[in-house]
């Protein structure tokens, strides 16, 4: 089976509406003839809605950094599954390594959001990966396992492959130190097997994993051609849209 591959860029708490309407013309004019790719922008909650908007009918999807698993409620600064539908998204990114080591979000409450979104018809991008001090313990596969364990908890076979893994080394994370290929490899092969031995080998072989930390339009290629690898969650190269472009070029390039 094929998996479509997908660059997708988290800006994190960077760009104004009306900076990122500026980004969504200069990467909507590049797009034509990229086509094989699905590409996502993940912006602030702020410019979810006017982005969606802007790139209705294009091949761009708009997605969130992250969402409450309650549907509605007293939980002052935060947003519900419903209210990212309504802004049209159809992915989401949940447990991204800020969530979880500035914000001490658990891998249990993670696990809650990766419920809420698919029963929303939402697709979880379920971000995983280990810290430095734990990667020179030999803890990786151990710290991975309990990340996909948790954050897969309540995940159906029926349901499993709609879920993006995004295996993301925090060492690699806006460092520039981004892992070598083979490292992201090895990992990514260990994720694709344990989700083989918890949904079985249809499930693991539809189920499309990401490589993120420090990805460039320079190192790009080399993470994309290895098979394993479908995609790129891109943090600091998604703010330019050149760069940006150039990465999903350089991603098409390779498959
Ligand atoms: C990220 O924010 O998920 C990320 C991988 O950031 P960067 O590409 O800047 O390392």
């Amino acid at each position: 089976m094929s998996r479509t591959p997908i660059t997708a860029g988290n800006w994190k708490m960077n760009k104004t509406v009306e900076e990122a309407s500026v980004f969504a013309e200069a990467l909507l004019a590049g797009l034509p003839g990229m086509d094989g790719i699905e590409v996502i922008i993940c912006p602030p909650f702020t410019a979810l809605y006017p982005l969606s908007q802007k790139c209705a009918g294009s091949p761009v999807q708009i997605a969130p950094q992250n969402m409450h698993w309650e549907a509605k409620g007293a939980f002052t600064g935060e947003i519900s599954a419903g209210m990212i539908q309504e802004c049209h998204c159809h992915y989401v990114v949940l447990g991204h390594s800020e969530r979880r080591h500035i914000f001490r979000e658990t891998s249990e409450e993670i696990g809650k959001k990766v419920k809420a979104a698919l029963d929303a018809h939402l697709c979880p991008i379920l971000c995983v990966g280990e810290t430095i001090e734990e990667r020179e313990v030999g803890k990786t596969e151990q710290i991975i396992k309990e990340q996909l364990l948790l954050g897969l908890t309540s995940v159906s076979p029926e349901k499993a492959s709609q879920v993006v893994v995004a295996y993301e080394p925090v060492w690699a994370i806006g460092t520039g130190k981004a892992a070598t290929p083979d490292d992201a490899h090895f990992v990514i092969s260990y994720i694709r097997q344990f989700i083989g031995d918890e949904y079985g080998p249809v499930v693991a072989e539809a189920v499309r994993i990401l490589y993120g930390g420090s990805v460039t339009p320079d190192n790009v290629y080399d993470f994309m051609k290895d098979p394993d690898i479908d995609g790129t969650l891109v943090g600091g190269a998604s703010l330019d849209p050149a760069k940006f472009l150039k990465i999903i070029q350089e991603s098409r390039r390779a498959k």
